[in-house]
Parts: C-alpha cells; sequence; structure tokens
C-alpha cells in the first residue's frame, strides 16, 4: 500500500491547511463561518472545502439553524478520511499505533524492544512500521504518514545523534526508513518528549485559547517539549528541552549523569536516582523500580520513600520555576510514570511556586497529562498531520 503522497501537493498551500484547522477546532461550521473567520472570498473557500471533501478529509454533518433562507451545510473532519502509523520508542516496550484523523488512536500494540540495540532496533522498528501499513491495507484505510517518537538528541532532518538507551549514534533513521519503505516523503521522526508535548497542547486546543507552555516528563529520564502558539518549539537544530541536563548540584560528589556530566537534573530526579537514593538512605532492597518506590511514597508508611520521592519532585520543581521566570509560560503539564504519584506531584508544584515569581504565577496552570502514555503516538500523528499542509514541507525537511 502507498502513501498518497503524489496526492498531497495540492493540499500544501497556506489557505487550505488554515481551513483545516479551523474545520478541526471548530466543528461543526458552516462555509459562511469559515469565510468570515478567514476573510477569504466565498469562491476560494468553495473550492478548497470541496477539494478537503473529495479527498474524504472533511465531510458533510447535517445543517445549521436557518436565519431565513436556506440552512447550511456544516463541516466537519472525516476521522477515518485518513490514518497514521507512529511507532514510540519512550517505554521499555515498543508502543505501536494506528491514529485516525480525529487523533484517536484505533488500534495499539506492544513489541518488547531487543536488548542489544543498535541496528536490531532500527530493523524493530522498520517491521512495526511495515506491519502497521500492511494492517491499514488489510483495512482499506488510507494511509496519511508514518512517523517514530523516539528518545534522545534528534535533529529536524530525523537524524538521531544519540539515543543511549537505543544504542543509536548518529543513525540517520528517517533517511534510511524512507529508503527502507520507498515512500520519498511523510516520514517524521521526532523525540519523543516533543512529540508528547505537541499532542498534549493539540488535544487541549478544543478547549482552551493556542498558549505557550511546557511539558515536562519524569521517568527514567526527564525531558521536557515547549510549545509556542500552537507550535512545537525546537529550537536552532530541532534539540530544545534537554531539561534533564539542567545542572542543579555543583558539590564534588554530585552523581555523574548519562550525558558525562556531573549534577544534571536527570541525575539527580529521574527515576533510576530516585531509586538509588532510596537505596542510599537505607530503604529495603525490595524495592527495584520506580513504580514500586512512588506506591511506598503515596502510602505514606515508608517515611524514606517519602522522603526521597519528595525532595526529586522539589528538584524538578525548583527547575521548572526556573523555566516559568525566564519564559512566562502559562501553562505546565507534568507527564511520564512520576507524574502519577501524587506525593511527586504536590512536591513539584510547591517548589514551582516558590520558585516562579508571583506575576509569573498568575493565570499559570499546572497539571497532570491528559493523554498518558499515547502522548508520543497522538503528538507524532498531529505533527505528521500539520506537515501535510505545511507550504515549506518537503522531502529537504
Ligand atoms: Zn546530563
Amino acid at each position: 500500500m502507498e502513501l498518497g503522497a503524489g496526492n498531497q501537493s495540492d493540499l500544501r498551500d497556506a489557505n487550505t491547511g488554515f481551513i483545516f484547522q479551523l474545520i478541526r477546532r471548530l466543528s461543526p461550521i458552516s462555509r459562511t463561518d469559515i469565510v468570515e473567520r478567514s476573510r477569504l472570498a466565498p469562491s476560494t473557500v468553495s473550492v478548497i472545502t470541496g477539494n478537503l471533501q473529495e479527498k474524504r478529509l472533511i465531510r458533510e454533518c447535517g445543517h445549521a439553524m436557518s436565519n431565513g433562507g436556506r440552512r447550511p451545510v456544516l463541516l466537519e473532519v472525516d476521522p477515518d478520511g485518513g490514518h497514521f502509523v507512529v511507532a514510540d520508542l519512550s517505554g521499555a516496550q515498543m508502543r505501536v499505533g494506528v491514529i485516525n484523523l480525529g487523533m484517536q488512536v484505533i488500534k495499539q500494540w506492544f513489541i518488547p524492544l531487543s536488548r542489544k540495540g543498535g541496528e536490531e532496533s532500527y530493523r524493530q522498528v522498520l517491521s512495526a512500521l511495515q506491519s502497521g501499513r500492511q494492517w491499514c491495507g488489510e483495512h482499506n484505510l488510507s494511509l496519511l504518514g508514518l512517523g517514530v517518537a523516539s528518545p534522545g538528541l534528534i535533529r529536524d532532518d530525523g537524524m538521531v545523534i544519540e539515543a543511549d538507551n537505543l544504542g543509536w549514534y548518529l543513525l540517520p533513521l528517517r533517511r534510511r526508513l524512507q529508503e527502507a519503505l520507498s515512500v520519498e516523503d511523510n516520514i517524521l521522526v521526532e523525540n519523543d518528549t516533543n512529540a508528547a508535548a505537541y499532542g498534549e497542547f493539540e488535544f487541549l486546543l478544543d478547549r482552551v485559547e493556542e498558549g505557550s507552555g511546557m511539558y515536562v516528563s519524569v521517568d527514567t529520564g526527564i525531558g521536557a517539549g515547549l510549545v509556542f502558539n500552537g507550535e512545537l518549539f525546537s529550537g536552532a537544530r530541532g534539540l530544545a528541552g534537554e531539561i534533564g541536563h539542567v545542572r542543579v548540584r555543583v558539590d564534588p560528589d554530585a552523581p555523574v549523569c548519562g550525558c558525562g556530566r556531573q549534577g544534571c537534573l536527570e541525575a539527580v530526579a529521574a527515576g533510576p536516582a530516585m531509586v538509588r537514593d532510596y537505596h542510599a538512605s537505607g530503604g529495603g532492597a525490595e524495592v527495584m523500580d520506580l513504580e514500586t518506590l512512588l506506591a511506598r511514597a503515596d502510602s505514606l508508611d515508608d517515611e524514606v520513600a517519602l522522603q526521597v520521592v519528595v525532595q526529586a519532585g522539589a528538584e524538578v520543581g525548583r527547575v521548572i520555576g526556573g523555566q516559568v521566570n525566564i519564559l512566562n509560560l502559562e501553562r505546565v503539564i507534568l507527564g511520564g510514570l512520576a507524574a502519577s504519584s501524587q506525593t511527586f506531584f504536590d512536591s513539584v508544584r510547591s517548589a514551582l511556586l516558590a520558585v516562579a515569581l508571583p506575576h509569573f504565577q498568575t493565570g499559570l496552570e499546572f497539571h497532570r497529562s491528559t493523554l498518558g502514555g499515547q502522548g508520543g503516538l497522538i503528538g507524532v500523528a498531529s505533527l505528521s498531520l500539520a506537515q501535510l499542509f505545511h507550504p515549506s514541507a518537503s522531502v529537504d525537511r
């Protein structure tokens, strides 16, 4: 089954993208409303909506109330009009999903990642995307894009500079997948946390105005994704958001980080650091993972667990508070396994509020992730959808 790349060039004009987004956010919406909001000529709106309908990206969904004349036809996104296949490598298992145009995960499966890493992990990703594409073919679903959410430093051309957990160093992931899957375009490779951040903010867009915010994930590592006015902020080379490598301890005994430096937030407050500190403070050897440690802390029966989790939360909260002061964020979303713990969440919040200046706290929203483990899948699919309409999107991205 081929991607519809050949048919997509005519979607890449700014007006088409703008109208599609209007329909996504405000549906059900009539053509007259689209004309009013877009200030485009009625004939242009008519041609573009006709084109989107022909491609099954939008559909008619009843009529609006009439104020005299004919009742206007209402439009909405057709959730079955297109699909994305995404592999998310952020956990110990690869999560593979098929996501529809309504940004719902309609099929999901898990594949344990090879411990060998390197080429073996690459082959697993390729095979997962092939299976997803085949599944779409068998169910007669039109495929709009393929994507990968990967941990590590990912350049904006889809080159994985380094992903330690996967043993990937300078792996041109996007280019190799393009060659292996024989598609020229519509393969997107994004950092897992950036993808989750975009997914979270996209999900909220139906409910809130476009805002600026940060998504912070605390799990086996610590990372952040920044969204400004509905767009992912990825920095000069696509690497922005490495909040885990903000240095929080400068003493000579500060723990060494995976990046080789000392005293990084990740080395002090991520899952493995919490478990290490628990054992170092006399906690029992039966606690081997973050999940158990968080449960112990939340039960309030284990003083050492409570202390360690509160301490880690405070470290994370202070760093986020600093970011709030720099960026005047409107929203901070906490995700990853640690966010599920009330103890951890409360500790992050109080440290954040102790550091963020009073004026920066006005209107600041702080809450947990809405999409949970599916954030990466939905984020990559949403980014891929946005790229479909982006005038500058090209094979050379
Ligand atoms: Zn580091």
